[in-house]
C-alpha cells in the first residue's frame, strides 16, 4: 500500500502558520514512509472561499519550499483537487446514503430550527437536531420534493454507544453517540458540508493517513459512521497538537500574527521559519534544533510527537532566523538582503513617495526606517492630540485593525478611512493621526496609505494592535470597540 497523506485548507483568509504546519508533517509522514502527499482545496464554504485567499496560500506554501504530488495547480490523477469541482460527486454520494437508509431528507424550516434551539437552550438539554423528519415516509419524502419544497440531507447517528477509534498520537478514543448531532451532508443548495465532503474525498483520493489538527478529533465520529456506511475503510488519524502562545493560550489571529505573509514581510528566512514549525510538538532524535526540510523527512516518525509540545514562540523564532541568517556566506547574505530589502519591485513602491521628498540620497534612510525595519516602541504619550481623547484614539486604531478589506489598496484603505472620520464626526486628518503614530511611530511620514500598502495587512495590523496595547484602555473601553458595528 502507498501511504498518502493530504493537506487540506480552506481558502477563507490569510495563509496561516498552522496551514503549514500541517502541511510540513503531512509531507514528512508521506516522504518517510516513501508515500505521496496531495494538496486539496476545501472551498464548500461558498461565501467565505475566495478564489485569492488559494492564491495566496498556495503562493505561501511555495515561498517556504512546502511541496505536493497532486493539486489544483500541478493535477494529478485523481482529480478535481479543488472541492467546488466535485458537486456532483458528493451529491451522488449523500443520494447513495439516502437510499441505502443512512441518512435522510430533512425539510424543517430554519425558523422550526431555530424555535427548536432556543426550547432546547431554555431547558437544559443539548442543542442538536431532534430528529423530526427521520420519521417520514417515503411517499411524504417524495411528495414534499414534488412540490419543490427544500431539503436538505441528514445523517442518521446511534441513539446510544460510544463511538472507538484509535488516534496515532493518543491511543484509543471514545466519544459516545449522544454528543453527535445529526449533521447536514447536503445543504439546501445542493453543496455538501465538510463532513460528507472530506471523507468522500479522502476515500476517493486514496488517502490513508489523515494528519490534520486537533480540532477535528471531535468530528471523528461522524466520519468514521460515514466510512462505515459506505463501507470503506478509515484511513488512519492523528491529531496533531494545536499552535500554543508560551502562555499555553491558542495562537489566534486576533492577537497575534498568524499569517505567512507577516513573516515574509518582516524578513524571516523561509528555511528557518519551516525548521521552526517542524519544532512544533517534534524533536530530532539527536535533539538538534537547526536542520533541513530534507534531514526532517530522514528523520520523521509520529512516535517522536508529543502533544504538549507545540509552542510557538517568537524570541525562540528570532533567535533561529538569526543562527540561519549568520550561517550564510556573504554572498548569499547580499542577495537574500536585496531580495527582501532593495529590489525592485519594492523599490518601484518607495521610489515615487521619496523622489519628492529628498535633497541628497543620504535623507533617504530616516525617512523609510519604519518601512524596512520596525518602528521606536510606542507609549501613550505618542497618542495625545489636541482634538482626540483616548477613547477616540483607541476607537480609531481598532476600525482600522478590524476591517477586512479584500483588497489591501490605496484607495480601499482611503474609503475605509474616510467612512470612519465620518461616522465618528471628526475631520480625515484628525482621523489619521494615531495611525500615522502607529505605523511610523510619528505624527508625520511617508504618504500614510502608501506606506501601510508597502508593509501589507498583516504587519499594518500588528502595529496598530500593539499600538491599542500601548494607548492602556480600560477593559470597559475595549469591550465596547470589540462590539463596534463595521
Ligand atoms: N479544511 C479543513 C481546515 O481547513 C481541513 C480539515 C481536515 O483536514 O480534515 O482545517
Amino acid at each position: 500500500m502507498t501511504v498518502r497523506t493530504r493537506v487540506a485548507p480552506s481558502p477563507t483568509g490569510d495563509p496561516h502558520l498552522g496551514t503549514a504546519y500541517v502541511a510540513l508533517f503531512n509531507w514528512a509522514f508521506a516522504k518517510s514512509q516513501g508515500g505521496e502527499c496531495i494538496l486539496r482545496i476545501e472551498d464548500t464554504d461558498a461565501v467565505r472561499s475566495s478564489a485569492a485567499s488559494e492564491a495566496r496560500i498556495l503562493a505561501a506554501l511555495a515561498w517556504l519550499g512546502i511541496n505536493w504530488d497532486e493539486g489544483p495547480d500541478v493535477g494529478g490523477p485523481r482529480g478535481p483537487y479543488r472541492q467546488s469541482e466535485r458537486s456532483a460527486i458528493y451529491r451522488r454520494h449523500a443520494e447513495q446514503l439516502v437510499a441505502a437508509g443512512h441518512a435522510f431528507r430533512c425539510f424543517c424550516s430554519r425558523g422550526r430550527l431555530e424555535a427548536m434551539r432556543t426550547e432546547q437552550r431554555a431547558s437544559g438539554t443539548p442543542v442538536a437536531y431532534d430528529g423530526r423528519c427521520r420519521q417520514l415516509t417515503e411517499a411524504e419524502v417524495s411528495e414534499r420534493l414534488r412540490r419543490g419544497e427544500a431539503s436538505v440531507v441528514r445523517m442518521r447517528v446511534p441513539a446510544s454507544g460510544q463511538c472507538r477509534f484509535r488516534d496515532e498520537l493518543r491511543g484509543a478514543v471514545e466519544i459516545p453517540y449522544s454528543q453527535i448531532d445529526m449533521q447536514v451532508l447536503l445543504k439546501a443548495d445542493g453543496l455538501p458540508t465538510y463532513h460528507l465532503a472530506v471523507v468522500v474525498d479522502d476515500h476517493l483520493m486514496g488517502v490513508t493517513h489523515i494528519l490534520r489538527g486537533e480540532e477535528w478529533l471531535n468530528s471523528v465520529p461522524k466520519h468514521k459512521l460515514l466510512f462505515d456506511y459506505f463501507g470503506w475503510p478509515m484511513p488512519a488519524l492523528a491529531h496533531l497538537p494545536l499552535l500554543r502562545n508560551p502562555d499555553r493560550s491558542k495562537l489566534s489571529k486576533r492577537r497575534n500574527p498568524t499569517s505567512i505573509d507577516y513573516f515574509r514581510d518582516l524578513g524571516y528566512l523561509p528555511e528557518a521559519l519551516v525548521n521552526y514549525l517542524c519544532l512544533m510538538g517534534w524533536s530530532m532524535p539527536d535533539e538538534r534544533t537547526l536542520f533541513t526540510m530534507q534531514e526532517f523527512e530522514q528523520a520523521f516518525s509520529l512516535e517522536r510527537l508529543s502533544l504538549g509540545g507545540a509552542v510557538f514562540d517568537l524570541d525562540k523564532l528570532n533567535w533561529l532566523n538569526g543562527q540561519y541568517l549568520r550561517a550564510l556566506d556573504v554572498e548569499a547574505f547580499m542577495d537574500r538582503l536585496a531580495s527582501w530589502a532593495i529590489n525592485r519591485e519594492r523599490l518601484s513602491a518607495l521610489a515615487p513617495l521619496l523622489q519628492t521628498r529628498t535633497q541628497r540620497f543620504s535623507d533617504i534612510a530616516p525617512q523609510v526606517a519604519y518601512l524596512l525595519g520596525d518602528r521606536p516602541p510606542l507609549e501613550a504619550g505618542n497618542f495625545v492630540h489636541k482634538k482626540l481623547n483616548q477613547e477616540q484614539v483607541g476607537e480609531i486604531l481598532f476600525r482600522v485593525a478590524a476591517a477586512t478589506l479584500t483588497d489591501w489598496r490605496r484607495e480601499e484603505l482611503h474609503a475605509l478611512c474616510k467612512a470612519g472620520a465620518e461616522r465618528m464626526g471628526l475631520s480625515l486628518r484628525d482621523f489619521l493621526f494615531p495611525l500615522y503614530v502607529a505605523i511610523s511611530g510619528r505624527p508625520a511620514a511617508l504618504p500614510l496609505f502608501d506606506s501601510m500598502v508597502f508593509l501589507g495587512a498583516d504587519v499594518t495590523r500588528a502595529r496598530l494592535r500593539e499600538a491599542i496595547a500601548a494607548v492602556g484602555l480600560s477593559k470597559k473601553q475595549r469591550q465596547r470597540l470589540e462590539r463596534l458595528p463595521p
